[in-house]
C-alpha cells in the first residue's frame, strides 16, 4: 500500500477575501437592552453602509445621567453588522469561507472579542429558537461533508474547552485541569474529549450543557459574566476521489468564546476576583503583545505568556484562515468598552497570518470494493 502526505500550499480561502491571508475583521453592534434604555442610555454607535462604524461624542460623565460631548471617529471594518442582523446573515458573512476551507482540508479559526455583555456569546453559541456560529458552522459542514464524502466515510468530532485563571478544562468532561504540550499538530490539551457527533440536533444540547459548565462568577458588571476563555474545536475528516487517487482530508475549525475584556478596575479589586481579572487580563493582554508582535512583523511572538496564546499559536501566526469578531453595545453606557474594543478591532486588521497550507493525504485508488474497504481499515489503523 502507497500513501503518500503531502502538504499543498495554496492561497486563501476565497479569491474575493481582498488583501490575501490577513485576519478578517468583523463588527457585530447588539439591539440596546431594556435595562440600559431603562438606565437612561442614548445609542452611541452607527453603522453606515455595512462597513463603516461611527462611535457618536457621547461619554458618560460622573452620573448614569449626565453625558459630555466628544469628538466622534469612524472605523472601518469588512463588514459591521448593525442590530437587526439575523444569525445566518453573520454565519454566512464571517465564517462559511471558513468552514469551505476546513472541507478542502485547512484550519480556520473565529474569535469573538468584546465586553460582557456586548453579545459574544450570542454570536458564537445563540439559543435553540436562533443558533449562533457554532452551531451553524456545524450544520453545514454535516451537510456539504455528506454531499462530498465518495464512501460515506466521514466524522466530525468536537473538542470544548476553557481556559480560566491560566488553568485548562475540558467542558465537555469537566474535572482536572489538563495539561497543555506540543505535537506535529500544534499545542494541544492532554486528555482533552473528543466527542464524535452525528447530528447537528445533538451539538446544540451539548455545546449549552458545556457552556453550564464554563465557570462564571458574579461581578460588579455583570451577575453571570463569563470569566473564562471557551475554545470550541471541530475537526472534520472525510474522503475523495480525484484523479485516480483517494484523498483523505482533515480540517480543523476553531470557535472562541473570549472572557469579557473589560477593564479589571470594574469589578471588585479586594477578593480572588482580582486575582482572577489580573488572569483574564493576563490571557488577553498576552493576545494584545502577540497581536502587536505579528502587526509590527517581529520574529519572537510572545505566545507562551499565557495559555490561551498557546493555544491560539496556529490561529493568529499559523497557516490558517481567522477571522475576528468584535462585538459591541449601542449603550452610552458602555461608551469606554466599545471604544477600547472599536480600537483593538482596527489593530487586529493589519495581522497577516502565513499562507493557509492544506492537509491533504494521498493513495493511490484500489481496484475493487474489497480493496477499498481494506484499505479504509488501514487508513484507520495508521491514524
Ligand atoms: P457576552 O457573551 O458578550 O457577555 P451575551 O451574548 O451573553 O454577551 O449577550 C448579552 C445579552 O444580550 C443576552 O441576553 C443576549 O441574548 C443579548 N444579545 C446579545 N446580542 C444580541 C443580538 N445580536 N440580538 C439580540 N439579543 C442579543
Ligand atoms: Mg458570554
Amino acid at each position: 500500500m502507497v500513501v503518500k502526505t503531502k502538504k499543498m500550499v495554496v492561497g486563501p480561502v476565497s479569491e474575493n477575501r481582498e488583501n490575501g491571508s490577513r485576519i478578517m475583521v468583523f463588527v457585530r453592534l447588539r439591539p440596546m437592552s431594556r435595562k440600559e434604555k431603562e438606565a437612561g442610555a442614548r445609542s452611541c454607535v452607527k453603522i453606515v453602509d455595512h462597513k463603516e462604524v461611527y462611535l457618536t461624542g457621547f461619554a458618560l460623565e460622573t452620573d448614569y445621567l449626565r453625558f459630555k460631548r466628544i469628538q466622534g471617529r469612524h472605523f472601518c471594518f469588512d463588514t459591521s453588522f448593525p442590530e437587526p442582523t439575523a444569525q445566518q446573515e453573520v454565519y454566512t458573512t464571517t465564517t462559511a469561507d471558513l468552514v469551505e476551507g476546513v472541507l478542502q482540508g485547512r484550519n480556520g479559526t473565529v474569535f469573538c472579542y468584546g465586553a460582557t455583555g456586548a453579545g459574544k456569546t450570542y454570536t458564537m453559541l445563540g439559543t435553540v429558537e436562533n443558533p449562533g456560529v457554532m452551531v451553524l458552522a456545524i450544520k453545514d459542514l454535516f451537510f456539504k461533508i455528506r454531499q462530498r464524502s465518495c464512501d460515506g466515510n466521514h466524522s466530525v468530532h468536537l473538542s470544548y474547552l476553557e481556559v480560566y485563571n491560566e488553568t485548562v478544562r475540558d467542558l465537555l468532561a469537566p474535572g482536572r485541569p489538563l495539561v497543555l504540550r506540543e505535537d506535529k499538530q500544534g499545542t494541544v490539551a492532554a486528555g482533552l474529549t473528543q466527542y464524535r457527533a452525528y447530528s447537528t440536533d445533538e451539538v446544540m444540547a451539548l455545546l449549552q450543557q458545556g457552556n453550564m459548565n464554563r465557570t462564571t462568577e458574579p461581578t460588579r458588571v455583570n451577575e453571570t459574566s463569563s470569566r473564562s476563555h471557551a475554545i470550541l474545536q471541530v475537526v472534520a475528516e472525510y474522503r475523495v476521489k480525484d484523479s485516480g487517487n483517494l484523498l483523505t482530508r482533515v480540517g480543523k475549525l476553531s470557535l472562541i468564546d473570549l472572557a469579557g475584556s473589560e477593564r479589571a478596575l470594574a469589578t471588585d479589586q479586594r477578593t480572588q476576583r482580582s486575582i482572577e481579572g489580573a488572569n483574564i487580563n493576563r490571557s488577553l493582554l498576552a493576545l494584545s503583545s502577540c497581536i502587536n508582535a505579528l502587526v509590527e512583523g517581529k520574529k519572537h511572538i510572545p505566545y507562551r505568556n499565557s495559555k490561551l496564546t498557546q493555544l491560539l499559536k496556529d490561529s493568529l501566526g499559523g497557516p490558517c484562515n481567522t477571522v475576528m469578531i468584535a462585538n459591541i453595545s449601542p449603550s452610552s453606557l458602555s461608551f469606554s468598552e466599545t471604544q477600547n474594543t472599536l480600537h483593538w478591532a482596527d489593530r487586529a486588521k493589519e495581522i497577516k497570518t502565513k499562507t493557509s497550507t492544506m492537509n491533504e493525504e494521498v493513495t493511490l485508488m484500489p481496484e475493487s470494493e474489497t480493496d477499498q474497504t481494506k484499505l479504509v481499515l488501514e487508513l484507520q489503523k495508521e491514524n
